[in-house]
């Protein structure tokens, strides 16, 4: 990781404070929400930017995928091996942890929780960019909303939707295919292509448009909306 990103020091007393449990973690429903996006994109290798805990690493590793596990601080490791002795399944799943970039090899998909909002604007365009270098499809990431209210750490930008597409439009463009909010609100998912994807258009044969807008209903389906002929229909795979 380049200089201008701080060091996260406080995370070991952070996490020691709380100690927190791997299975109340990784049920929760953002961690869920997350990993059913990250399912939905279909990749087979994965990175986790900035791991903590290293529980969701180990839950993905859990359901099959190959996951590297990178974070700035290396005395998160054993903390991440003891969780990983203690949590992992083995099966045709594994999971790695590493402070170093040079040991990182590009994944499908490249994701963090709670960490963006860390970070200022810049930062943030810079972190999304290093990640894409080592993802061969996707950056993924979650971050909690305006909604959340609580600042856990002391430093996070709880910001709202229309925050974080203003922060990321300009760097990104088309490449941000997606950015929602989900959990009941309080957490938000942003998906950034790592190649320029076709543009979503109105199924309606007559129509066609490309001005579409996507929201997310209750379960956290996709629900699209065609701006011009005002015709809606649901994801479907
Ligand atoms: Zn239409």
């Amino acid at each position: 990781m380049s200089e201008r990103v701080k060091p996260s020091t406080g995370w070991l007393k952070f996490f020691k404070e709380r100690s927190p449990n791997y299975e109340s973690h990784v049920s929760s429903g953002f961690v869920l929400g997350l990993i059913n996006k990250i399912v939905k994109l279909s990749p087979i290798t994965l990175i986790e930017w900035g791991y903590g805990t290293g529980f969701i690493s180990i839950a993905m590793a859990n359901r099959g995928y190959r996951v590297q596990g990178y974070d700035i601080e290396p005395r998160l490791i054993e903390y991440a091996i003891e969780a990983r002795r203690q949590c992992f399944v083995s099966g045709i799943g594994s999971v790695e942890f590493t402070a170093s970039h040079s040991d990182l090899k590009p994944a499908d998909v490249v994701f963090s929780q709670g960490l963006l909002e860390h970070f200022t604007d810049i930062e943030i365009i810079g972190l999304i960019k290093e990640q894409l270098n080592y993802a061969n499809k996707y950056v993924v990431f979650s971050v909690p909303s305006a909604e959340y209210k609580t600042q856990d750490m002391g430093d996070e930008r709880l910001m709202d939707v229309a925050q974080w597409e203003y922060i990321l439009e300009s760097a990104f463009g088309d490449n941000l295919i997606e950015l929602y909010s989900y959990a009941r609100k309080m957490h938000i998912i942003g998906v950034i292509s790592k190649a320029r994807e076709p543009k979503l258009k109105c199924p309606k044969p007559e129509c066609g448009s490309e001005h579409i807008s996507t929201t997310t209903c209750e379960t956290d389906d996709y629900i699209f909306h065609c701006f011009d002929c005002g015709y809606k229909w649901g994801y479907e795979e």
